[in-house]
């Protein structure tokens, strides 16, 4: 069984469309796919139309989270997209995206760009503007040679056009997700730069919310990341996930369904969630 935990569809950052993004991950012989938007449930229905009897689908979400005063993302999977708490707290962290992307829009106009703010909504049909867009806007507009040179040169934290949001609390969003009965993951662990003790204790903080897994396998885990995190895994009887974070054709290097295995002795985060 393939599964594949993490992935974006233009409801938020990804390039395909809910319907265009099952049907690929049906061609690439996956079993069980969540959609993990960022922040944002509005691509699940039409992909579960897509899905069918073909593949099974998890309504899922990735949501931005402050924590220690830096960004985690924290992984829904198999949730109910109307839970009202749920819903009402993601509204809020789309109105943060959308005062963050005026602000962004002004920076990204500073380096050269005009109308900065519509251009980046032209990429994003979904409404949700993330980082992602202007990233590339500035490739497109011929500032940076590619998407990742546009994040590192400029969208990063302390770079030109980065502009901090305050997100959800680490509680908050793993209460959302728990009371519309899905499962908590830490999202892609090595991807923070944490020192292990900073590591152990957002594992800490996180399993006291009631937070139940971590992915150790991503789409930006190295092997070697694989094994670091399999330790936190297993220290803290979390269980493991696994996603590419796929955001679509044009990032070759990422692809849906095609990833390492989960080290055997961890139990699966699938353990968790009901049966099919
Ligand atoms: P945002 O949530 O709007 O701050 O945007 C974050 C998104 O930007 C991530 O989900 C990635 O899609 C992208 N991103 C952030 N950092 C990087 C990076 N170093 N390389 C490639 N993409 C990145
Ligand atoms: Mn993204
Ligand atoms: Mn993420
Ligand atoms: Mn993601």
């Amino acid at each position: 069984m393939i599964h594949d935990l993490h992935c974006h569809s233009t409801a938020s950052d990804g390039t395909l469309s809910p319907t265009e993004l099952v049907r690929h991950a049906i061609g690439q012989g996956v079993d069980v796919l969540a959609l993990t938007d960022h922040d944002s449930t509005c691509g699940l229905e039409e992909a579960r139309a897509a899905a069918g009897e073909e593949l099974r689908l998890l309504n899922g979400i990735e949501i931005s989270v402050t924590w220690g005063g830096r960004t985690v993302h924290i992984v829904g999977l198999g949730l109910d997209p109307d839970h009202a708490p749920l819903r009402e707290g993601l509204v809020g962290i789309r109105e943060t995206r959308e005062t963050r992307a005026i602000r962004m829009a002004e920076k990204v106009e500073k380096l050269g760009v005009d109308d900065a703010l519509n251009k980046a909504r032209a990429l994003a049909p979904g409404g949700l503007i993330a980082r992602t867009h202007f990233a590339r806007l500035l490739a497109q507009e011929g500032l940076a040679e590619d998407y990742g040179t546009a994040i590192r040169k400029y969208l990063l934290n302390g770079k030109k056009a980065f502009v901090s949001g305050h997100w959800a609390d680490l509680e908050q969003a793993v209460g959302w997700i728990t009371g519309a009965g899905g499962v908590a993951v830490i999202a892609h662990p090595a991807r923070y730069n944490l020192t292990a003790t900073k590591l152990r204790a957002l594992v800490g903080a996180f399993r006291e919310c009631g937070g139940q897994a971590m992915e150790v396998v991503s789409g930006s885990h190295s092997a070697q990341d694989v094994i670091n995190m399999a330790v936190h895994v297993r220290n803290n009887g979390l269980h493991a996930s696994c996603g590419s974070d796929y955001h679509g054709p044009e990032n070759p290097w990422v692809e849906l369904g095609r990833l390492r295995p989960l080290p055997a002795d961890l139990p699966p985060v699938w353990d968790l969630l009901p049966a099919a």
